[in-house]
């Protein structure tokens, strides 16, 4: 049995992996689940899967849960609240594998904990590694952790590689990787139109049902271009070796060629237990509960180079990663305020790339060497990016 940690564990990714570890009671034990304040999903899910300790982030969210528990039968959980109950969990003795599944720059430092504590760490949280590179990197390195890449995509690509092959390591036998992208929502809408989508239309996937961040992500292709970062530093590769399709049918999931000229793609319905279960089973194989896949129904696969005009955030993506040092944790940064002002109807779908850049551009890429260099330049980064909005506004 493994003791299993889910940070983020009322999000889709959260879900998902309850669903996929609750078809396998003999392997897993959930440990330890956390939520930031969505109390009535979290009962839920202490009464279905009995964890020991529980982390509720909001403190008054917190109390409200520890009097619900009162008199019942799961009266016995242990709650913790505020973000530093995140990493004590993730590192408990009794946690073997943590499931990253925090939304956005939140997820860093008990994602790291994790990773600096040896455990196997379960990525979903993209942001995390793309704010903090080489450091996070080094920590899995250091310590020995095992990395697994819950990214549809990034658990593709893991899955195309050379058998026995470790995150973080060269595979010099494989020469590109091809990162598919669906397009999003807005593939083929006329230009003069992006302006004026809504909230509403931006979190409608036509292929994924996500949370609401990584689905504006998945619209502007910001996603991607994160998506880009993080497979150069969880494979070892040059952004040049990362190559962005289109494929809007979403059935390959990425693919990788090889120097022979051998292309090994992953195919599988769009369900995110897919990936889940790979990482959790990992090095075999079990059941996910996804549909299997009816090839019959892929009538067509499409592929198609990205139109930087259209997806400007991608562009934005590959200039962070070029100019390296706090860069890419600047434009993580300015993407979630920039985000979260465009899901509160403060700004345009199309203003988002412009606060990105304005960020970009009054930002020097200093070394991103410490973790306090990385907060930093998090903080400041944010606090750019309010100002920029409060200059368009
Ligand atoms: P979500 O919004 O559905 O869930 C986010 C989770 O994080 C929730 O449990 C929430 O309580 C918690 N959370 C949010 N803010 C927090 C904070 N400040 N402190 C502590 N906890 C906080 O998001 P999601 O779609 O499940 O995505 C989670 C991560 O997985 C993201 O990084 C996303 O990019 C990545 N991911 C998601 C999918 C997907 O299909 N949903 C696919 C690939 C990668
Ligand atoms: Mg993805």
């Amino acid at each position: 049995m493994k003791g299993l940690c889910i940070l983020g564990a009322t999000g889709s990714i959260g879900v998902s992996t309850l669903d996929v570890v609750g078809r396998h009671p003999n392997l897993y034990k959930v440990v330890a689940l956390t939520a930031n304040h969505n109390i009535a999903a979290l009962f839920e899910q202490c009464l279905a899967h009995r964890p020991q300790v529980v982390v509720v982030v909001n403190e008054s969210k917190a109390a409200e849960f520890k009097q619900q528990l009162h008199g019942t039968a799961i009266a016995d959980i242990r709650v913790l609240s505020g973000p530093a109950a995140l990493a004590e969990v993730a590192t408990l003795d009794e946690v073997d594998s943590v499931m990253a599944a925090i939304v956005g720059a939140a997820g860093l430092l008990p994602t790291l904990a994790a990773a600096k504590a040896g455990k196997t760490v379960l990525l979903a949280n993209k942001e995390a590694l793309v704010m903090s590179g080489d450091l996070f990197m080094q920590a899995v390195a250091e310590s020995g952790a095992q990395l697994l890449p819950i990214d549809s995509e990034h658990n593709a690509i893991f899955q195309c590689m050379p058998a026995g092959y470790q995150t973080g390591k060269p595979a010099t036998t494989a020469r590109r990787i091809l990162l598919t992208a669906s397009g999003g929502p807005f593939r083929c809408l006329p230009l003069e139109q992006l302006p004026l989508v809504t909230p509403a239309q931006a979190v409608a996937h036509p292929n994924w049902d996500m949370g609401k961040k990584i689905s504006v992500d998945s619209a502007t292709m910001m996603n991607k271009g994160l998506e880009m970062i993080e497979a150069c530093l969880l494979f070892n590769m040059k952004p040049e070796q990362i190559q962005v399709v289109i494929h809007p049918q979403s059935v390959i999931h990425s693919m990788v060629d090889y120097i022979d000229g051998t292309v090994l793609a992953q195919m599988g319905n769009p369900d995110m237990r897919i990936p889940i279960a790979h990482a959790l089973a990992s090095p075999d194989r079990f059941e996910s509960g996804a549909e299997p896949l009816n090839i019959f129904n892929v009538r067509q696969m499409d592929f198609e180079e990205p139109d930087l005009q259209r997806f400007p955030c991608l562009r934005l993506a590959y200039r962070a990663i070029g100019a390296g040092g706090i860069m890419p944790t600047v434009l993580n940064a300015a993407n979630e305020i920039a985000v979260e002002a465009f899901l509160n109807d403060t700004i345009r779908f199309t203003d988002i790339p412009i606060i990105i850049e304005r960020c970009m551009d009054a930002t020097q890429p200093t070394s991103a060497s410490h973790l306090e260099l990385i907060l930093q330049a998090d903080q400041q980064a944010r606090v750019l990016a309010k100002q920029a909005i409060a200059l368009l506004t």
